[in-house]
């Protein structure tokens, strides 16, 4: 089945043997030595042994070739899932901060590989730039506030998103930076409700102006976020392996999924950091099919809101209707 994914993250897809690859090349030391040991480090323990892993993660990705080489990867990985378009989130800034490359020369490479991914798979890839929570001084979360501003409309560059822990950090926090942007146009895509509740989620949509929410998965907490939802007609991205690694559900049958469906929502499917969480977009379908009896036709519907929701163009998102309509 053709597919559409609009919450993943590029430093969060990368293989293990590709971080293995990456560690030895720039001499960085990481716990696992063989790739059996790296297996098994990168699968999910809990939250702050996630947090080790995704930083040490970003820790090896040195230059812009080591970017090149990660989406190149992930590209290839998406296209044999069969999956026709995908919206990325990436943490430009840490890149700039850890190693130095300049946001120019990380887009290059990203946009060198998306263009490969193209011409050999006819996949299509937009970015997501993000702020991660917490992470980042005022003036360093206007800095990605303005690259994004500056590369949106190049076809690549397609949203500012905000990431991160959100229970320590609330949305209120990144206004300025977020309306900086939506002065010059570009959209807003904001995970909120995961680790926060409604509240959060409702701070995304009205203080940051988000399109879409990354999660969003607390809103039934509040039927007057479920109504905000509605009433914008703003996509939840779910990831359902992500949320029960981080506890939000204790099983896939009690994920809220089938209710916020119920509630009259627009859903997504996504796998957020697939080889962390040991999962891929493939899997998350079979295990919602599995656990809520979902069908064909039921699977499909989900990649129709990601196309409705996707921040391509008019044309592009006539082909990928197609494709599905198949
Ligand atoms: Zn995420």
């Amino acid at each position: 089945m053709p597919k559409v994914e609009l919450h993943v993250h590029l430093e969060g897809a990368i293989r293990p043997a590709t971080l293995m690859h990456l560690a030895a090349k720039n001499r960085v030391n990481l716990p696992p030595k063989t790739l059996e040991e790296f297996d098994k480090w990168y699968e999910f323990v809990d939250f702050p042994h996630f947090a080790q892993v995704f930083q040490a993660s970003s820790r090896c990705i040195q230059s812009a070739e080591d970017i090149h080489r990660i989406t190149v990867d992930f590209l290839d990985g998406q296209a044999e899932q069969n999956i026709i378009h995908t919206e990325a989130t990436y943490t430009a800034f840490t890149h700039y901060k850890t190693a130095g490359i300049p946001f120019d020369e990380q887009i290059g490479a990203i946009r060198d590989a998306a263009n490969a991914a193209y011409s050999r798979h006819g996949i299509t890839f937009g970015v997501i730039v993000d702020i991660a929570r917490g992470m980042v001084s005022d003036a360093e979360a206007m800095q990605t506030a303005q690259w994004v501003a500056d590369a949106h409309g190049d076809g690549l560059v397609i949203a500012l998103g905000l990431g991160g822990y959100e229970k320590p950090h609330p949305a209120e926090n990144y206004v300025t930076p977020f309306e900086f942007v939506r002065d010059a146009g570009v959209p807003a895509v904001v995970h909120a409700g995961e680790t926060g509740g409604p509240q959060s989620i409702r701070a995304a949509v009205e203080q940051l102006n988000a399109i879409r929410v990354g999660h969003g998965v607390t809103a039934l907490e509040d039927p007057s976020v479920v109504s905000l939802l509605k009433e914008r007609g703003i996509v939840l991205e779910v990831c359902p392996t992500s949320n029960l690694c981080i506890g939000v559900a204790d099983r896939i049958e009690n994920h809220a999924l089938p209710h916020l469906i119920e509630a009259g929502l627009k859903i997504t499917i996504g796998t957020d950091d697939p080889p962390i969480f040991n999962t891929t977009l493939v899997d998350e379908y079979q295990k919602i099919a599995d656990a809520f009896g979902y069908g064909r036709d039921h699977l499909i519907e989900f990649n129709r809101v990601a196309v409705e929701a996707a921040l391509v163009s008019e044309s592009r998102r006539a082909e990928l209707q197609a494709t599905l309509g198949d």
